[in-house]
């Protein structure tokens, strides 16, 4: 008997649906590509955002860390979406939620634009043909070319046919180092995949006022996010925290400081953490701090790397912010780099 290439895969709990899968390819996949929502963020295995429960039917899947299902999990059946793919039929069940329902594409993209905008970071445009469907704040997957290797980059821009991405050099990175910043260049063309992630800009949120901090490029899915709201109400109140170690690490100055030129309500912030100038130093975090007594009913979005985000985290909190209202994406290393950092 030939063995399928596909298993049904049904889906329990709010969004109830049937999808095919391929025996090689992750459930999370297989549901995106359809159209249906599935909770997801890093697509690594690490986050634990995709996790459902198998109610019948097996899958494969590489052992997961138990810091993302835990030893008491996974006997009862909790597996990975990202990781997992089927070899029988299979049935899940998750209480999907509400996120970015977009359906998840492979696509070739042309470099349209390349540019340094500070150090050791670049701006890269890349023209994807027809109109790209995606929420303000998720990322694409680009494919390492010669390699199975993907990285994530997030969207700096709202939705269109080209794709704004801010790429930060990492000394000995695969793809910063070893292509994007050593030979990418205009006309060059990109594997992508996408769009990814929950990391959006919620518009159910009553217009409350916002703060967002972003640490490097972290600043990317921020300002995608910041133009959205902006779009919906102009004069919605954003205070806005980039952090950097120097000012030569800046970036995208001009464009913040035009917002709060056009919008009463934005206030840019950026603070230098490894150098005293006549702005802002220290974390953003410690900023955020000094500058609100409270911040309850705001909304937070931050982004950058895992120690920035946890430590704005916790000053939000501090300041009384309710958890559901703070949305984050953590910069991780692929699981796939020469050592990965733990989040
Ligand atoms: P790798 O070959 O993966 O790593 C080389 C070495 O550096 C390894 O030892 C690795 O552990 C270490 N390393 C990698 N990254 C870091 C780090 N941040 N800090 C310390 N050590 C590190 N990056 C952007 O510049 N812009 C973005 O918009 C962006 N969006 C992302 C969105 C998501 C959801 C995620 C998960 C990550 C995002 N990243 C972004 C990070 C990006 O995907 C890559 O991890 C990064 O560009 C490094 O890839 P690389 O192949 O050059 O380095």
């Amino acid at each position: 008997m030939t063995r399928p290439e596909s298993f049904k895969v049904r889906v329990l709990g709010s969004t109830p649906a049937t999808v095919d899968c391929g025996t090689e390819q992750p459930l999370l996949d297989a549901f995106l590509r359809s159209g249906v929502y599935l909770p997801n963020s890093w697509n690594q295995g690490t986050c634990g955002t995709c996790k459902v429960r198998l109610v019948s039917g097996t899958v494969k899947q590489p052992a997961p860390q138990l810091s993302v299902v835990s030893a008491d999990e996974q006997p009862g059946g909790f597996v990975l979406a990202c990781q997992a793919s089927p070899t029988s039929d299979t049935t899940i069940e998750l209480d999907a939620g509400t996120g970015p329902r977009h359906v998840l594409r492979d696509l070739t993209g042309t470099v349209a634009q390349i540019s340094a905008i500070a150090a050791d970071t670049l701006a890269l445009f890349v023209d994807v043909g027809d109109e790209f469907d995606f929420t303000a704040g998720q990322y694409v997957e680009i494919r390492v070319p010669g390699t199975d290797a993907v990285r994530q980059y997030s969207m700096a821009n709202r939705p269109g046919n080209a794709l704004e991405l801010h790429i930060r050099r990492v000394p000995g990175g695969r793809a910063t180092d070893g292509w994007i910043f050593a030979s990418l260049s205009r006309g060059d063309t990109i594997e992508l995949c996408g769009p990814w992630g929950d990391f959006v800009y919620a518009e159910d949120d009553g217009g409350a006022p916002i703060v967002m901090l972003g640490g490097g490029t972290g600043l990317a899915p921020l300002k995608a996010i910041a133009l959205e709201a902006l779009a919906a109400q102009p004069d919605r109140e954003i205070t806005v925290y980039h952090g950097v170690r120097t000012r030569a690490e800046l970036y995208d100055v001009e464009f913040w400081e035009g917002l709060t030129a056009d919008h009463s309500g934005v206030r840019y912030v950026p603070c230098l953490s490894r150098e005293t100038w006549d702005g802002r130093s220290g974390y953003v975090g410690d900023a955020l701090l000094e500058d609100f007594a409270s911040l309850r009913g705001h909304v937070a979005y931050l982004c950058g790397p895992a120690a920035m985000v946890d430590a704005g985290v916790k000053a939000c909190k501090r300041r009384r912010m309710a958890g559901r209202a703070i949305r984050r994406e953590k910069y991780v290393p692929a699981t796939d780099s020469a050592e990965a950092l733990p989040v």
